[in-house]
């Protein structure tokens, strides 16, 4: 059965029309699941019951079944593996920042992911590992953020989401628009569109599409190498893509939305992190209004590749910042509790487990 989120809005208020049924009523629905978390007609008490039946008739606002969670970080991370069924499932992190001295995080991020599996093949990623089964429903893209923002009230309330979990956003383009449609007009959760990044591995044209959408979400592009040949070995599917091209894309993005780019640098031990490649990095993105964000890599089970020490990550940043580069370095979360993408998605594959909860 359709998922009433894979409908926008002004579907929603198309479809009820043709029921006979007043424009209000197509807000009133959303509302209940985005601002009362219901996960079924029967719970929207001011729509007339027999509107509420047929609606059960016609669609599902059900919320997918959770096949393991877990914590870390005293609490201020947890990991979810939701299931989409069909043998498909997705990850989704919360991570609280900033708590105040009665532990009230003042920015609530969740991480979201757009496809089952990845194509893009990354050497250095779990999911890239696991190969591309198919793409998210914007329902199932939304779905992540409700299973968090449906045990948030008050003071924990999501603020921020990132789409940087499993899968290429902008290889999902309809899926991942659409989903942005809904956490930020008000009838849905209402987030800020600043508070939304998108992260790619670099699909020009996805980028181009984005810039054009009158969305003022941030962009965040993987470099992850100085040099073109270095950036295919690392990511194959990054093809004719060069680096000048990607910069000039930032540039675009820039100047149509107002937002400043991020640049992501996973950071490989003795590949990418040496002193000369930061600055040969500098010289490629200087004079454009981005940072950097180095992220020491986390160790998947699977590539050949390693992490370096901190004092190779402080060396590489310290270059970038003498060469007048805005470069920051991740802050680690929930690495016990595999937090890279797909890798809660493997640790529970390989362990063959059935759905439970898992908590520390
Ligand atoms: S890093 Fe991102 S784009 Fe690359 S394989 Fe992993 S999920 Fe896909």
């Amino acid at each position: 059965m359709r998922h009433l989120l894979d409908l926008s809005l002004e579907e929603i208020e198309t479809e009820l029309a043709t029921w006979g049924e007043p424009r209000y009523r197509a807000k009133q629905v959303p509302e209940w699941v985005f601002h009362h978390g219901a996960t079924e007609f029967a719970a929207m008490t001011n729509l007339p019951p027999a509107l509420r039946s047929r609606l059960a008739e016609a669609f599902t606002i059900a919320a997918p079944t959770v096949l393991a969670e877990r914590v870390a970080d005293d609490g201020a991370t947890t990991k979810a593996l939701l299931d989409l069924g069909g043998g498909d499932a997705v990850e989704t992190v919360r991570m609280d920042y900033d708590p105040d001295e009665d532990g009230a995080p003042d920015r609530v991020t969740v991480c979201i992911s757009t496809q089952v599996g990845c194509a893009m093949g990354c050497r250095f990623c779990a999911t890239g590992l696991q190969g591309f089964t198919r793409n998210l429903t914007p329902a199932e893209i939304v779905a992540q953020v409700l299973h968090f923002s449906r045990s948030a009230s008050g003071t924990n309330r999501v603020t921020n989401i990132v789409f940087m979990g499993m899968g290429e956003p902008l290889a999902n383009y309809g899926g991942t628009v659409a989903a942005i449609r809904w956490l930020t007009r008000p009838e849905g959760l209402g987030l800020r569109q600043r508070g939304i990044t998108v992260s790619t591995v670099g699909l020009v044209r996805g980028i181009d599409r984005l810039s054009q959408e009158g969305l003022q979400v941030g962009l965040t592009i993987s470099l992850h190498a100085p040099d073109d040949e270095l950036r295919r070995s690392l990511i194959p599917t990054s093809g004719g893509t060069t680096i000048s091209q990607l910069v000039a894309a930032a540039r675009r993005y820039i100047e149509r939305c107002g937002r400043r780019v991020t640049f992501a640098y996973a950071l490989l031990d003795h590949v990418n992190d040496e002193p000369e490649q930061a600055r040969a990095l500098a010289r490629r993105i200087r004079g454009i209004q981005a940072h950097v964000n180095l992220i020491p890599y986390n160790p998947t089970a699977g590539p050949d590749l390693r992490r370096p020490s901190i004092g190779r990550v402080r060396a590489f940043q310290r270059e970038l910042q003498a060469a007048g580069v805005n470069a920051t370095v991740r802050i680690e979360r929930g690495i016990e509790i595999a937090a890279a993408c797909g890798q809660l998605r493997t640790d529970i594959q390989r362990a063959n487990v059935s759905p439970i909860a898992v908590r520390p």
